[in-house]
C-alpha cells in the first residue's frame, strides 16, 4: 500500500470513528430524552417507548414446583422445564433449543404456531419426560404485546424480521392454545404470557433482591423495570400491589443521531422508521451495519483491493457472530471466499467491527443508565441488572464498554450498577411467572 492510500485509509477510519462516536454529552442527552419518552409513555401520550404493564411484580423467592416455559426469541425457540424449590433456587431440569427456520417467520401464523408445538413435543421426547401429568406452561414472547392480563396479550406488530401473517392484533396465548388443540395436546395449559425482559428480571430477582432491571441483548434489544403502579397513569386501577414490572420496549426509542449507514439499513428493513435503537444496538443488525461500511470501503478501493464485491453484496451476509470472531483474534474471511488477506485489511476489518460494536455497547449502557437514574436519580442504592442474550454473553469486550459509559456518567457511583448475565433468564423467569399465575388461579378456584 502506498503512502497516499494509507493516508486515505487513515482518514476514512477516523471519519468512521467520529460518525459512530458516542460522547459523554450524547449519552447525557439520551438519558434526558429517554426520561421524557418514559414519562409520556407511562401517561399514554405519544412516545417511542410503549411502557407496557406486565401484570407481574417481582417474585418473593418462595414460589415452588415444576413448570414449563417456552421462549420464542428472534432466532431460537427454547423449551425449558424449571424446578423452583421455594428458597430462591430455580434449577433448569431440562432444556431444548431449536432454530426458527426463515419460512416459519414469514409464512402464516398457524404454520408458525404449529411449528412451536412440534418443538414442545420434541422437547418431551428428547428429554424423556412423561406426559402423564398436566403441566402449566409460561410463554415468553419477545415481541411487543399489549398485555390484557397475566395470560393474554395481543401482538402490536412484528419486529426482528418476522412477518408471519394473521398474528398482529391477535392474542398470542389463544393462538398457542389453538395450536396445542390442533395437535391434540391436552395436558399443557398456557398459564402465563411474559415478555423476555420481564422473565429475565424475574429470574434474577428470585434470588437477588437488588435486581431491578431486566435487559435483552440478543437478536433484538429491550428492557423492563419495576414501576410504582401509581406512576402508570395510562392504566388506572391496575391492582392493589405497590409495583408492577413495566416492559419499556426500548428497541423503539427514536431520539437518536443516526448516521448514513443506519439510514440505509433502516430504509431497506421490513419495519422502516421503527425500532431505531434496536437497529443500532442488537445482534440482528450489527453485522449488516459493518457490511454496509465494508461495501463502501471496497467501492473506494480502501479494502480487499482486486476482490469482487459479490461476496459482500447480499444484505445481512455478514452476521454479528462474524464481527465477534474478529474480536477474538480470528477472521471471518474464509466464509467469504477470501484468501491471503493482507495484514492491513485484517486490521481495518478489526477496526470496523470494534467501532460498530462499541457504539452498540455504549448505547446499551446509556439506556441502562437512563432507567437506573429514573428509579434512583442519586444512585443511592445498589442495582443488579439482569442481562440475557447472546450478544452480551458472547461478544468479547461488550460488557467492558457498557461499564465504561456507566463510569463516565456516574463516576465512582457507577460501581453500584452490576451487569449480570442471566443465562436462559427469559425462560426461567417465565416459569416463575407461571408458578405465580398457577398459584393465583388455584387460589381463585378453591
Ligand atoms: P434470541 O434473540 O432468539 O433470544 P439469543 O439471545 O441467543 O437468541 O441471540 C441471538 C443473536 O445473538 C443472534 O442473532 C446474533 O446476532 C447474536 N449472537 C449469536 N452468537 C454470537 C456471538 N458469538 N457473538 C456475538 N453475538 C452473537
Ligand atoms: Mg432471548
Amino acid at each position: 500500500m502506498n503512502r497516499d492510500s494509507a493516508n486515505m485509509l487513515d482518514r476514512f477510519l477516523s471519519h468512521l470513528e467520529s460518525v459512530f462516536f458516542i460522547s459523554l454529552h450524547d449519552a447525557q442527552e439520551i438519558i434526558s430524552n429517554f426520561h421524557q419518552e418514559m414519562r409520556h409513555g407511562l401517561a399514554g401520550g405519544e412516545s417511542s417507548l410503549k411502557m407496557i404493564p406486565s401484570f407481574v411484580g417481582r417474585p418473593k423467592g418462595t414460589e415452588k414446583g415444576k413448570f414449563l416455559a417456552l421462549d420464542l426469541g428472534g432466532t431460537n425457540i427454547r423449551v425449558l422445564a424449571v424446578e423452583l424449590d421455594g428458597n430462591g433456587n430455580a434449577t433448569l431440569a431440562a432444556v431444548s433449543k431449536f432454530v426458527i427456520p426463515q419460512e416459519m417467520m414469514s409464512g402464516t401464523g398457524d404454520k408458525l404456531f404449529d411449528f412451536i408445538v412440534d418443538c414442545i413435543q420434541l422437547f418431551f421426547k428428547e428429554n424423556n419426560i412423561g406426559i402423564q401429568q398436566a403441566y402449566d406452561l409460561a410463554f415468553t414472547f419477545s415481541f411487543p404485546v399489549e398485555q390484557g392480563s397475566i395470560a393474554s396479550g395481543k401482538l402490536i406488530g412484528w419486529t426482528k424480521g418476522f412477518t408471519a401473517a394473521g398474528v398482529e392484533g391477535k392474542d398470542v396465548v389463544a393462538l398457542l392454545s389453538e395450536a396445542l388443540k390442533r395437535k391434540e395436546i391436552g395436558f399443557i395449559h398456557v398459564a402465563a404470557l411474559a415478555n423476555d425482559t420481564v422473565g429475565t428480571l424475574v429470574a434474577k430477582s428470585y434470588a437477588d433482591p437488588y435486581c431491578d432491571m431486566g435487559v435483552i441483548l440478543g437478536t433484538g434489544t429491550n428492557a423492563c423495570y419495576p414501576e410504582k403502579i401509581a406512576h402508570i397513569l395510562k392504566c388506572p386501577g391496575l391492582g392493589a400491589s405497590e409495583e408492577m414490572i413495566v416492559n419499556i420496549e426500548w428497541g423503539g426509542f427514536s431520539q437518536l443521531k443516526t448516521n448514513i449507514y443506519d439510514n440505509v439499513l433502516d430504509r431497506a428493513s421490513l419495519n422502516v422508521g421503527k425500532q431505531l435503537l434496536e437497529k443500532m444496538v442488537s445482534g440482528m443488525y450489527l453485522g449488516e451495519i459493518a457490511r454496509l461500511v465494508i461495501v463502501e470501503m471496497m467501492e473506494q478501493g480502501l479494502l480487499f483491493r482486486g476482490t469482487s464485491l459479490s461476496a459482500f453484496s447480499k444484505g445481512y451476509a455478514l452476521t454479528t457472530e462474524h464481527l465477534s470472531m474478529t474480536a477474538q483474534g480470528s477472521g471471518f474471511f474464509a466464509d467469504f471466499g477470501l484468501r491471503d488477506v493482507s495484514a492491513t485489511d485484517r486490521q481495518t476489518i478489526r477496526e470496523i467491527c470494534r467501532i460498530v460494536s462499541t457504539r452498540s455497547a455504549k448505547l446499551a449502557g446509556a439506556a441502562i443508565a437512563a432507567v437506573v437514574a429514573w428509579m434512583d436519580a442519586k444512585l443511592e442504592s445498589d442495582h443488579t441488572i439482569a442481562i440475557d442474550g447472546s450478544l452480551f454473553e458472547k461478544y468479547p469486550g461488550f460488557k467492558g464498554y457498557m461499564i465504561d459509559i456507566l463510569n463516565d456518567l456516574f463516576g465512582d457511583r457507577g460501581a453500584r450498577i452490576k451487569l449480570d448475565l442471566a443465562k436462559d433468564g427469559s425462560g426461567i423467569g417465565a416459569a416463575i411467572i407461571g408458578a405465580v399465575a398457577a398459584f393465583n388461579r388455584r387460589r381463585m378456584i378453591t
